[in-house]
C-alpha cells in the first residue's frame, strides 16, 4: 500500500485486495488506519501508528484488523516513509503480512498456560487443604479447616458437611459455610440420591435428574450430594449448593465447564474430607484407649497424672482445694485365692461401676494399677472428700455380687485422703500423703478412711463377720 505523507491512500496491490477484501475505491483518499482497523483492535497499538506517522518514522508493529466483511485479522505491518531526491517526505510505503494463524496458535497456547496456572494452582491448594486436614486433632479443628478450605477451593458454592448421628437415623449439620448457608440442620437418609443410591450425585448437570428432598424451593440451583466414605462405610455428606451462578451471568456453556471442573474437584475433597475424619476418629479412639484402663473402663494411671499436672497448674492461680481419695480394696488377694481371678475382676469391675455411677462431675475416678484406685476431686476439700469416700465405700459393701452362681462376701475398701495444698502441692507429695492415710487406714484395721495427718472417719459398713472398728472416731 502506498499513501501520501498525509496517509492518504493512493495505491494498493492485489495481494492487498485478497487479504482484506477492499478494493482501491474504497480506500482512495482516506486513512487506512480509519478503515482497516475495528472494535478489538489495541487502542494502545492504534495511537502508535498515527504517532509514528505523524513524527514521519518508520514503524513495525502487530495490529489487529478487519476485512470488508468483518472478519478480523492479525498482520505484521511495517511502515516506511519515502523520501524525493532533495530528501523530501513524500509517501509511505506500508506492507501488511497476515500473521492471523500464529496469532491464534499463541492464544491457544495462552488459554493452555492459563488453564495449567489454574489446575496448577488448585493442586496447590489442595495439597496444603490435606496437609491441614491431617493435622486437625479434633473434630472441631476439622471442621474449621473444611470450611476454610471448601470455601476458598471452591468458592462458588456454599456447603455443608452432615455427619451421621451415631444412631445413623439421621445426618447432623456438622459445618457449613458460604455466603447463604441456609441449611437444614438435620437430614435423613432416605431424603438424599445419593445417599440412597451410595454414590455421589449431581443436579443441574443433567437432561433427566431430581432434586433430593433436603434441598427446598421448586426450581432449586445445581448443587452435588457427594458421600464421606471411610473403611467402606458411608459416615456423612458432602453438599455443596451453586446459589450465585444466575447473577454472575455466566454464560450457560462456560457454567457447565465450571460445574464439571468443581465436580472432579468435589470428589476429590470428599475423598480427603472422609481421610481426615476417619484420622480424627482413630487419633482420638487411639488417645482414649491410652488413657482408659480396659478392665474397668475408667480413667487409667497415665491419665491421673496428666490430669493431676493440669488441676495443680489451675489451682495455682484460683487456689481452690483439690483433693486425693486413694482407695485400696480390703484382703483382695482372698477373692482370688478363694473364688479365682474371674472373681477378682468382677470385684474390679464393680468398683469402677460404683465410682462412675457416684460421683459428681467435678471428681474423676481412676485405677491406678491392681486393685488400688485414686478419685481427682476438684473444688473438694478433706470433709467434702471424706464424705464422698465414705459414701462409695457404703455403696459398694452394701451391694451383693454374684459370681458363678453364688454371692461373693461384701467389698470393703480403705481410703487415704490428702488435699492440696495442705498435704502437699506437687503429684508426687499429694500421691504419698494420700498413700501414708491409706497405709495407716490398713494398719488400724482396715475398711474406713484416714486423712493425711488427721483421721477423719471410719465407715458405717452392714455388719459382716469379722469387720472391725465399727464406730466412728475422730481426732488423730
Ligand atoms: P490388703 O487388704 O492389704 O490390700 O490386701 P490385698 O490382698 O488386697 O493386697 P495384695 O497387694 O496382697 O494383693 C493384691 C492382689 O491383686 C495381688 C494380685 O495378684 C491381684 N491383682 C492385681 N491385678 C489384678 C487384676 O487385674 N485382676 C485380678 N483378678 N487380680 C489382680
Ligand atoms: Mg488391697
Ligand atoms: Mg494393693
Amino acid at each position: 500500500m502506498v499513501t501520501d505523507s498525509l496517509r492518504r491512500t493512493l495505491w494498493i496491490n492485489p495481494a492487498f485486495s485478497a487479504l482484506t477484501g477492499y478494493q482501491l475505491e474504497d480506500l482512495l483518499g482516506k486513512d487506512p488506519g480509519e478503515v482497516l482497523q475495528g472494535r478489538d483492535t489495541d487502542p494502545d497499538t492504534a495511537e502508535r501508528i498515527r504517532e509514528a506517522t505523524h513524527h514521519r518514522q518508520e514503524l513495525r508493529c502487530e495490529v489487529q484488523n478487519y476485512t470488508r466483511s468483518g472478519t478480523a485479522y492479525w498482520v505484521d505491518l511495517r511502515i516506511v516513509p519515502v523520501h524525493d531526491d532533495t530528501g523530501r517526505h513524500t509517501h509511505y510505503v506500508s506492507t501488511l503480512r497476515d500473521i492471523t494463524e500464529r496469532k491464534s496458535l499463541e492464544d491457544q497456547n495462552e488459554e493452555m498456560r492459563q488453564a495449567e496456572a489454574m489446575r496448577q494452582d488448585e493442586r496447590q491448594l489442595l495439597a496444603q487443604t490435606s496437609e491441614w486436614l491431617y493435622s486437625a486433632r479434633s473434630s472441631d479443628e476439622l471442621m474449621m479447616v473444611v470450611r476454610r478450605a471448601m470455601h476458598t477451593l471452591i468458592p462458588e458454592a456454599d456447603g455443608a458437611l452432615y455427619v451421621y448421628a451415631t444412631a445413623r437415623d439421621t445426618l447432623d449439620l456438622a459445618a457449613s459455610w458460604g455466603s447463604m448457608p441456609a441449611f437444614t440442620p438435620r437430614i435423613a437418609p432416605d431424603d438424599c440420591w445419593a445417599l440412597r443410591r451410595g454414590r455421589a450425585y449431581s443436579y443441574g448437570m443433567k437432561a433427566i435428574e431430581f432434586p433430593c428432598d433436603h434441598v427446598h424451593g421448586d426450581a432449586p440451583p445445581p448443587f452435588f450430594c457427594l458421600p464421606i466414605i471411610a473403611h467402606g462405610e458411608t459416615i456423612g455428606l458432602l453438599h455443596l449448593r451453586f446459589d450465585g451462578f444466575e447473577e454472575t451471568g455466566m454464560l450457560r456453556h462456560m457454567r457447565e465447564g465450571v460445574l464439571r471442573n468443581r465436580w472432579e474437584l468435589g470428589l476429590i475433597c470428599a475423598e480427603q474430607i472422609s481421610l481426615a475424619i476417619a484420622n480424627v476418629r482413630l487419633r482420638h479412639e487411639l488417645h482414649d484407649r491410652s488413657v482408659r484402663d480396659p478392665l474397668t473402663g475408667i480413667w487409667n494411671r497415665r491419665w491421673f497424672l496428666d490430669a493431676m499436672q493440669r488441676a495443680l497448674r489451675r489451682n495455682s492461680t484460683t487456689g481452690n482445694a483439690l483433693s486425693l481419695i486413694l482407695l485400696d480394696v480390703d484382703h483382695f488377694k482372698r477373692f482370688n485365692d478363694d473364688h479365682g481371678h474371674d472373681a477378682g475382676d468382677l470385684v474390679l469391675q464393680a468398683v469402677g461401676e460404683v465410682l462412675r455411677d457416684h460421683l459428681p462431675e467435678h471428681c474423676q475416678p481412676c485405677r491406678l494399677g491392681g486393685e488400688e484406685f485414686v478419685i481427682l476431686c476438684n473444688d473438694t476439700d478433706a470433709d467434702a472428700a471424706a464424705a464422698l469416700a465414705a459414701r462409695i465405700a457404703t455403696a459398694l459393701s452394701s451391694q451383693t455380687l454374684q459370681h458363678d452362681r453364688s454371692a461373693l462376701p461384701p467389698v470393703t475398701v480403705s481410703g487415704g485422703i490428702a488435699t492440696a495444698p495442705h498435704h502437699g502441692q506437687t503429684a508426687e507429695g499429694l500421691l504419698r500423703a494420700a498413700d501414708q492415710a491409706l497405709y495407716a487406714a490398713k494398719n488400724n484395721g482396715r475398711n474406713r478412711i484416714e486423712c493425711a495427718r488427721t483421721q477423719v472417719e471410719q465407715i458405717a459398713t452392714p455388719a459382716t463377720p469379722g469387720s472391725q472398728n465399727q464406730s466412728i472416731q475422730k481426732g488423730a
